[in-house]
């Protein structure tokens, strides 16, 4: 290719490689400002299709560098390929100026891939002549080759889509994350025919003996779904009961999916429901419990006992617990988290911590050798019970100290030392908003529910 430039004009343009993307469209970008012999070229190519979506990143030696005449760089940074690059200039006389580009490949990494490298040496090739033309018009026009002449190279777009594609990334790391940690299943089976299901959110109890099932609590989207397709592949007979440990839609929204079982819940249960989840049991009637007890009640599921107790206000104000006696195995539903920051629910809900304190530490003590179903978490023993019911008893304390020093909701929020539980955080949707049980608002919870107790005694 030859152009009506001067060697000296083009050649001390050239050299400037951090201006080759802006008059040579196969170059994204380069790095160095001037060309030296024995150090790193480092550049990246574009692809050799505008909608390819890559970006070809290289580094290589500069092995020979002429004056006003020659340039040749080595890539060997490859496993089994070997690549030369050669600019090469001519003086023509006249204010002409010859320029071409050559490129060769060997090694067996190239001739593996020698189908893509023809083709970038072509696009390399015609798009540095494409390049000479286009430093020839801006010499023609400003009788110069100024960097300030060249067209501007953006990298906006670029960066937006790499900070887009690491969004991308972390949300679904994320996602992952949230999956595994609180929306996957997975199941243990205690006994024979007693198995409990951890994760999509609350925890389940299914209890199987002569062809029938029990279920406590039915988990909620996806989990129910999750939930019900196991029992349906694993079953060994219909689940003809479903028990409520109380009304949280992460313990009942599956209900519907058990068509022809009874379900059974404290009487309360049904109110609280229409209360405060109706968008759902408006729609999903047939999901609420209709078999509602007052007091204790003992079933049997083939010859299983079952036995459902309900303490006063806990965690709600119609909580049950599910007791196989001979077992010795108890679903507490969410009297209990284990490991986990609790959810506790406004005073309408009827969550009562001292209530709370006061049925762990009963469950507990009544039942030191049992095994805890707790609502979250894994499995508990009699002594994580009573380290729970400590925790509770330290967030109450805390609380009522909040209140006699004057603090207000946000600095009791603040200033609480909860850390030392060493407990985590969980999701939980209740009332039409995602709220997280952490430190803070287990704090600020206590803090409300505490200051509603204390006028109401008053
Ligand atoms: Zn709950």
């Amino acid at each position: 290719m030859d152009v009506n430039v001067p060697i000296g004009t083009l050649w001390s343009s050239f050299v400037q490689a951090n201006l080759w993307p802006r008059w040579n469209k196969c170059f994204f970008w380069a790095r160095n400002k001037s060309l030296v012999k024995g150090q790193h070229l480092i550049w990246a190519f574009q692809p050799i299709k505008p909608w390819l979506p890559y970006k070809m990143w290289a580094i290589a030696n500069i092995v020979e560098l002429g004056q006003e005449q020659k340039v040749t760089w080595e890539v060997t940074a490859f496993p089994g390929m070997y690549a030369r690059h050669t600019y090469h200039m001519e003086h023509l006389g006249d204010g002409r100026t010859r320029f071409g580009s050559w490129e060769q490949g060997m090694g067996w990494g190239f001739r593996l891939t020698r189908w893509f490298w023809l083709k970038h040496f072509t696009f390399v090739k015609d798009e540095s002549l494409a390049g000479a033309l286009a430093l020839e018009a801006q010499y023609r026009r400003t009788g110069a080759l100024n960097a300030i002449d060249m067209p501007k190279k953006s990298y906006v777009g670029f960066w937006l889509l790499i900070m887009l594609l690491l969004a991308i990334l972390v949300a679904l790391i994320t996602a992952g994350v949230i999956y595994e940690k609180y929306v996957r299943i997975t199941s243990t089976e205690l006994v024979p025919g007693i198995h409990v299901f951890f994760g999509g959110v609350g925890n389940s109890l299914l209890v199987q003996d002569g062809g029938q099932s029990l279920l406590v609590d039915t988990k909620c989207p996806p989990g129910s779904t999750m939930l019900h397709r196991w029992i349906e592949q694993h079953g060994a007979g219909p689940v003809i009961e479903v028990v409520n440990t109380h009304y949280h839609f992460d313990h009942t929204q599956g209900n519907s999916l058990y068509h022809n079982a009874d379900k059974i819940a404290y009487r309360q249960v049904p109110v609280l429901m229409r209360k405060y989840d109706d968008d759902w049991w408006g729609s999903h009637a047939d999901g609420i419990p209709t078999d509602l007890i007052d007091g204790e009640r003992v079933l049997y599921v083939g010859s299983v006992e079952v036995m459902l107790e309900h303490p006063p206000p806990a965690h709600t104000s119609g909580d049950l617990w599910v007791y196989l006696p001979k077992q010795k195995i108890i679903a507490t539903g969410d009297l209990v988290f284990n490991g986990y920051y609790p959810f506790l629910d406004q005073p309408e809900g009827g969550t009562s911590i001292p209530g709370m304190i006061t049925a762990v530490r009963a469950l507990a003590h009544d039942h030191p050798d049992a095994v805890f179903l707790p609502g979250h978490g894994p499995l508990a023993s009699a002594g994580d019970l009573l380290r729970y019911a400590n925790f509770l008893e330290a967030l109450q304390i805390g609380a009522a100290a909040a209140h006699a020093s004057g603090w207000t909701e946000d600095e009791a929020a603040r200033r609480n030392d909860l850390a030392r539980w060493h407990l985590s955080v969980l999701p939980s949707y209740h009332h039409k908003k995602l709220t997280w049980s952490t430190s803070s608002n287990d704090a600020r919870w206590a803090y409300v529910l505490t200051s509603s107790a204390s006028e109401t005694t008053e």
